[in-house]
């Protein structure tokens, strides 16, 4: 099977190539904005909708135009992809998957995509458009072998990390048939559970870390706006916040790596996010806790991989009921970690006992679908269970 893959590596720049990326952020952002503007004013004004080709039309106009002659300094397929981004914002827009597209800001993350015409790949150097020298990148991990490089995005963070992430073309060898067949329970305490009892927990450090963050935020709040005080303190924060999402990213992603290889089936329950938000003290959490990432590296690598994933429905009571007599509880309050059932007396671990409830209801609905099924909506799932 050929998939796409995408390598992520830090990047440290010469200070001519920071300079010669600023410059090209700088025009894609600008482009970007320009052709926001002008596709947002003739929808208004004349209820006429334009996309890519008139806006790349346009594109070639401004480069002729003296005061935009700086857009000749960057690539110019980085532009266009730049003006094919906001086409798929608009497109994400028409289709109801996303809010009308915002003009791009200076703050915040930078990114440029390089199509294949836009960068040389030679004796494992890359080097982009209109720089000189190949860029200096920590290849913490290899390439694959024989792997079809497809594009580069080269990014500069809050905090002023470079990367680069390759986009390469590889081909798959699906594992081995696994024996085993696991339920995962994802939750505010511990990230995820399985009905094998292993437990991915938030790694440690960012406890201690977040502590850290909520006093430099803090302190942040306190200093004037615009002074250089303020800027090294909002630099900090970007840091941490950084560290912070690197290290939950690393850990989820061995932890998946690992579910997906010792399984031949993983049962997940669909979280009711909606439902738990509304207590103020765990929404932060359940924004941090980043199950949304856990689910979708579980997906796409049961894919790769020849595995079989089913999200189960959302409301399925899988905390409640013991595992051992199918006992239902009425109510289970969050704070309870371990409980006895009051029907049979198991001792449960809050967390292993849904995990493994959420195996069983899977490997249920996996026999009356048949193993073709991937996945199956809640509704489905209702109408199976209420007949
Ligand atoms: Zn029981």
């Amino acid at each position: 099977m050929i998939v796409q893959k995408a390598f992520k590596y830090r990047f440290f720049p010469t200070d001519e190539q920071a300079a010669q990326l600023a410059n090209t952020f700088g025009c894609a952002r600008y482009v970007y904005n320009q052709a926001l503007e002008l596709r947002t004013t003739a929808w208004q004004q004349e209820k006429k909708s334009i996309g890519y080709h008139t806006t790349a039309a346009k594109l070639t106009e401004w480069k002729k135009e003296p005061e935009k002659a700086f857009l000749s300094e960057v690539s110019s397929v980085v532009l266009q992809q730049s003006l094919r981004n906001l086409d798929t914002a608009f497109t994400n827009f028409f289709e109801k998957r996303a809010n009308y597209p915002t003009f791009k800001s200076r703050r915040g993350r930078q990114s440029v995509r390089y199509a294949t015409n836009a960068f040389t790949f030679r004796d494992g150097r890359i080097t982009l458009a209109k720089q000189s020298g190949s860029l200096d990148i920590v290849w913490s991990r290899p390439l694959p072998d024989g792997a079809q490089l497809v594009s580069l995005t080269v990014s500069r963070d809050t905090s002023g990390r470079y990367f680069v992430s390759i986009l390469v073309e590889t081909v798959v060898k699906p594992f081995k048939r696994a024996k085993a067949e696991v339920g995962i329970d994802v939750g505010i305490k511990t990230l995820a559970t399985t009905s094998q009892g292993e437990k991915l927990e938030n790694p440690q450090p960012l406890v201690r870390r977040e502590k850290r963050l909520k006093g430099l935020q803090r302190r942040l709040s306190r200093k004037v706006k615009g002074g250089a005080n303020r800027k090294k303190a909002r630099l900090k924060v970007a840091k941490l916040h950084a560290k912070i999402s690197d290290t939950r990213r690393d850990a989820i992603q061995k932890f998946t790596t690992k579910i997906i290889r010792e399984n031949q089936a993983i049962f997940v329950e669909g979280l009711n996010v909606a439902g738990m938000v509304q207590n103020h003290n765990l929404a932060k959490y359940i924004a941090d806790a980043a199950f949304g990432e856990i689910f979708r590296e579980l997906e796409y690598k049961a894919a790769w991989y020849g595995r079989t994933y089913l999200p189960l429905d959302r409301y399925f009571p899988s905390s409640k009921l013991c595992s051992s007599c199918s006992y239902l509880l009425d109510d289970l309050a969050l704070s309870v970690r371990e409980w006895d059932c009051p029907a049979c007396g198991a001792h449960h671990d809050r967390d292993i006992n849904a995990a493994i409830n959420i195996k069983r209801a899977g490997q249920y609905l996996l026999k009356s679908t048949g193993s073709g099924a991937r996945k199956v909506t809640p509704t489905r799932y209702e109408r199976r269970r209420s007949a």
